[in-house]
C-alpha cells in the first residue's frame, strides 16, 4: 500500500553499574548506586519511507539525557555495520526519558561528571551498546507497517514548579493556555501489516524526580514504571527477536516536577508517588493506544545542523548568545525536588552594579570553591570581563564553564534537528524546555509549515546532546533554578527559535541545510577517580560467594515483605545485561518456576560494601497480594573476582519459605448515600469480562456493608447497578456511593 512505511523496534537492556557509581541528574556526590528497582531500556523505532528510502531512528533511553559523546559513538559504530550512508549523524535521534536514577559518567564534558568523579567507560559501553542492539534488531525487524497518532490528556500528573518565572511570562501569552503546564501526551502507534503491534512512543512533560537525591536504587522512576506496565500488559520479552515495545519520552518538562504536589522525597513515600505517576501516564498511554485511528501518511524527511550557541546573533537586533556559564541559583538547586547542598536561595540576581547580592555573598563564594577543588586540570576563569557579565544579566554568574581552559566543561555547538513522518514533526532537542519555552518553539516551527499539511509536533528534548536549560527570557529575568541553568544567556530560547525557523524552511522548501560547526572530539581526554572492583573476597574462608547470611522466614502471608541476605560480590564486575541479580521461584511439581526477576518492582536487589571488599547483597521481595499460597526462594546471581582478576559467576539460594493464605485484611466496606437501593456486582478483577458474577449484594438506602474478598484477588470488580458504574477496589478500601451516583473512596 502506498501509505505504508517500513517500521521496525528494538528493545535492549541499558542498565549500568549497579553499585558505586554517581546517578546522574542530581547534582549529588553522595548518591551513588547502591542497587537496583528495575533496570534501565533502550526502545528503538526505525520509520523508512518506501519510495525515497529516507529512514530516520527514534530512540528513547531511560536515561538522564543523551550527550554528545553517546550520540557520536553510536553513529561512529552504525556505520561500521551499515555503511557509511543509511544511519547518520542526521537521521539518528538518541533521547533520555530523564530519569535522575540512572548511572552516570558518559558525558565527554567535565560538568556533568563533576559530581561522578569522572567519566566512567563501562557505564558508557553500556549505553552505547544497548541503543545499538535495539537500533540492531529495530533494523531487522523492518517490514511494511501502518503508524496511528493520536493524543489525551494526563490530570494531575506533574505541576509548575516555578510558577514565579512562570507568571512572568506576558500576561496576554499565558492567557492563550489553560494550564503553566502542558498536560497533552502525544503518541505514535506502530502496527505491521500482519496484523502484529510492535510497540508506541508518546511524549509528555514532566521530570522523572519522584525518587529523589537520596535513592540510590537504579530505576526509570514514573516512566519507567509506565513503559513497565505497558509492556508487562502486552507480555514483551526482551529476548525475542521481535517483541512489543512502550516508550515514555520526555517533552517540555523544564518546570514540570511530580513532586511539587507532595514535597521533597522522603524515601518513605517516594515509591508511591513514582507509582502513581507512572499508572496515570500509563493509563492514558493505553487509552489513547487502543483508540488511535487516525493513519500517519505521507514521506519521510529530516534535517540536522550544529551550532555554536556561545555567539549567535539575534538577527536584526543588538542581542546574542554569550560562553555557557551557571547563575548562583543553580546551586539551590529545584527546590521542589531537593534542598539545597549549599543554602542558596531560587531567584538570586546581580545588584545593579553586576556584583552577588550581600546577603548571598559568602555562601556563593563557598559553592564556588567546592566546585573548582573538584576540577583537576581544567582553568575557570574567576574575574569576567564586563561584557561576558552583562551578557548574562541578570544572571549572577558563579561558574564561567564556557569559558574553561583547555576546553569548555559543556559543550556549546549543539545539534538541532527535525524529522517529519507525513503529517508529524518531530524536533531533537539538546537542552531542558520550560513549559513556555517549549510552547514558543513549537509555535515558530508551526508557522513554517502552515498549510503544508503538518499537523502535530513532538518536542524530544533531551536529544543528542545535553547543555542545560531553557526558559523564556522573562522567566530567565527571575532566575530560578531554570533561569540560572539557562546556559548562554537571556537570549537562548530566541537562538533556538531563530536558527529552528532556518532549519523548517529549508526543509518545507525541500532544499539541503548545511551541517554547521563541527563539534569538539574529546574522546581522548577521559579520567576518573571512581573506586571499582578491584577484588572480591569472602568474609571467611569457608563462606563461599552466594551463602546466606541472614536466611528468609519460613513462612509469609500475601502482602508482607520477604527478605534475604547473600554474602555477595561486586556487581561491577558483570552487569548482567538482558539478565538478573535475582530471581523469585515457586515450586510446580518438581521444577522450581521463575515468576520476578530484578526488573519487576516488587522485587529490590540492594548491595553494600562491607569492611574493604566484602559485598553484602540484600533481597526483598515485595509479595503481591494476588500471590497464590505455595513453595517459594529466592535465588541471587553474581560474580566474583579473585587477585589475578579471573571472574566467575556464583549462584546464591535462600530457604524454601511457604506462602499461605492472607489473613490481613480482607475486607471492603461500602456506604449507600445514594438515596436509592443499589445492587453490586462483584468479578474477578482481571478476568471480569470472560466471568459471570462472583457474587451479588442487595444494598438499601443508607445502608452499610462489609463484603470479604476471596483470597488470593487483592482486588474486585464491581458493577453499581443503580448509578450504572463499574470501579476497581482493592482489599481494604471504603467506599461511598454519592448523592449524584459518583463512587468515592473514604480514606
Ligand atoms: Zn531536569
Amino acid at each position: 500500500m502506498p501509505n505504508d512505511f517500513l517500521i521496525g523496534t528494538g528493545i535492549y537492556d541499558v542498565t549500568g553499574p549497579a553499585a558505586e557509581l554517581g546517578m546522574m541528574g542530581m547534582a549529588s556526590i553522595d548518591q551513588k548506586t547502591e542497587g537496583m528497582h528495575s533496570r534501565l531500556f533502550a526502545r528503538a523505532f526505525i520509520v523508512c519511507d518506501q519510495t525515497t528510502n529516507k529512514r530516520v531512528i527514534i530512540l528513547s533511553a531511560d536515561i538522564w539525557s543523551c550527550t554528545q559523546a553517546v550520540k557520536m559513538e553510536v553513529v561512529k559504530r552504525l556505520k561500521v555495520i551499515y555503511g557509511n550512508d543509511l544511519y547518520t549523524i542526521e537521521n539518528v535521534l538518541l533521547s533520555g526519558t530523564h530519569t535522575h536514577s540512572g548511572p552516570g559518567g558518559y558525558s565527554h564534558y567535565g560538568l556533568f561528571n563533576l559530581s561522578i568523579l569522572g567519566f566512567d567507560k563501562q557505564n558508557f559501553e553500556c549505553i552505547v551498546n544497548g541503543m545499538i542492539e535495539s537500533i540492531k534488531k529495530a533494523h531487522e525487524n523492518l517490514a511494511p507497517g501502518r503508524i496511528f497518532i493520536n493524543s489525551g490528556i494526563v490530570e494531575d500528573c506533574g505541576n509548575n514548579r516555578s510558577p514565579i518565572a512562570y507568571d512572568n511570562n506576558p500576561s496576554d501569552e499565558r492567557a492563550k493556555f489553560n494550564n503553566n503546564t502542558d498536560k497533552e501526551m502525544l503518541l505514535i502507534k506502530f502496527v505491521k501489516n500482519d496484523g502484529r503491534e510492535i510497540g508506541c512512543l508518546n511524549w509528555y512533560a514532566i521530570h522523572p524526580t519522584n525518587r529523589g537525591n537520596k535513592n540510590k536504587l537504579v530505576t526509570g522512576d514514573n516512566k519507567g514504571y509506565a513503559s513497565y506496565l505497558f509492556e508487562k500488559e502486552k507480555g514483551t520479552n526482551i529476548h525475542t527477536k521481535e517483541t512489543f515495545i512502550a516508550a515514555f519520552a520526555n517533552s517540555n518538562c523544564g518546570d514540570v516536577s511530580g513532586n511539587v504536589k507532595y514535597g521533597i522525597p522522603d524515601l518513605v513515600h517516594d515509591f508511591q508517588h513514582m507509582k502513581e505517576n507512572g499508572e496515570k501516564q500509563f493509563k492514558i498511554a493505553k487509552e489513547i493506544y487502543n483508540s488511535a485511528s487516525k493513519q500517519l501518511t505521507g514521506n519521510v524527511d529530516y534535517r540536522h545542523t550544529h551550532i555554536d550557541f556561545s555567539k549567535v546573533q539575534i538577527e536584526g537586533t543588538n542581542h546574542r548568545t554569550y560562553p555557557a556559564a551557571l547563575g548562583a541559583s543553580m546551586f539551590a538547586g529545584s527546590t521542589e525536588d531537593s534542598t539545597s547542598e549549599f543554602g542558596i536561595l531560587e531567584g538570586i540576581r546581580t545588584t545593579t552594579s553586576g556584583d552577588y547580592p550581600a546577603g548571598q555573598k559568602n555562601i556563593i563564594l563557598e559553592a564556588i570553591n567546592l566546585l573548582s577543588g573538584l576540577l583537576t586540570g581544567f582553568k575557570v576563569p574567576g574575574i569576567l570581563e564586563d561584557e561576558m557579565k552583562q551578557g548574562h544579566q541578570p544572571k549572577p554568574i558563579v561558574f564561567a564553564q564556557g569559558l574553561a581552559e583547555p576546553f569548555p566543561l559543556s559543550p556549546e555547538v549543539l545539534p538541532l534537528q527535525i524529522f517529519t513522518i507525513g503529517s508529524l514533526i518531530v524536533l531533537g532537542i539538546p537542552v531542558e524546555l520550560t513549559t513556555m519555552a517549549g510552547r514558543r518553539l513549537k509555535e515558530t516551527v508551526l508557522k513554517i509549515f502552515e498549510g503544508a499539511g503538518v499537523e502535530h509536533l513532538a518536542l524530544m528534548t533531551y536529544a543528542n546532546a545535553y547543555s542545560g536549560y531553557v526558559t523564556t527570557k522573562e522567566e530567565y529575568d527571575v532566575q530560578h533554578y531554570e533561569g540560572a541553568s539557562t546556559h548562554f544567556g537571556p537570549y537562548t530560547l530566541m537562538a533556538f527559535q531563530q536558527e529552528f525557523n532556518k532549519i523548517a524552511i529549508a526543509m518545507k522548501e525541500n532544499k539541503a541545510f548545511p551541517s554547521g560547526s563541527t563539534p569538539r572530539d574529546l574522546s581522548s581526554e577521559q579520567t576518573n577517580l571512581q573506586t571499582g572492583a578491584v577484588t572480591d573476597t569472602q568474609p571467611w574462608p569457608w563462606i563461599p560467594f552466594g551463602g546466606v547470611q541472614t536466611d528468609v522466614d519460613s513462612f509469609y502471608k500475601a502482602g508482607s515483605i520477604v527478605k534475604v541476605i547473600f554474602w555477595g560480590a561486586h556487581p561491577k564486575n558483570n552487569l548482567r545485561i538482558q539478565g538478573t541479580f535475582l530471581e523469585v521461584q515457586r515450586k510446580e511439581g518438581d521444577k522450581w518456576i521463575t515468576i520476578f526477576n530484578d526488573n519487576d518492582p516488587c522485587t529490590f536487589y540492594e548491595w553494600k560494601r562491607d569492611f574493604i571488599a566484602n559485598s553484602k547483597v540484600t533481597i526483598m521481595w515485595n509479595i503481591p497480594l494476588d500471590t497464590k499460597p505455595g513453595e517459594y526462594r529466592i535465588c541471587h546471581f553474581g560474580d566474583s573476582r579473585d587477585v589475578s582478576g579471573n571472574i566467575k559467576p556464583y549462584t546464591g539460594i535462600s530457604s524454601t519459605f511457604k506462602i499461605g493464605e492472607s489473613s490481613v485484611v480482607n475486607e471492603i466496606n461500602f456506604k449507600n448515600s445514594f438515596g436509592k437501593q443499589v445492587e453490586l456486582w462483584f468479578y474477578h478483577p482481571q478476568d471480569w469480562l470472560k466471568w459471570s458474577a462472583y457474587d451479588r449484594k442487595v444494598l438499601n438506602k443508607d445502608e452499610n456493608l462489609k463484603w470479604k474478598i476471596p483470597s488470593g484477588w487483592g482486588k474486585v470488580q464491581v458493577r453499581f447497578t443503580g448509578p450504572g458504574k463499574w470501579k476497581t477496589v482493592s482489599v481494604g478500601e471504603s467506599i461511598n456511593i454519592k448523592p449524584n451516583g459518583e463512587i468515592e473512596y473514604v480514606s
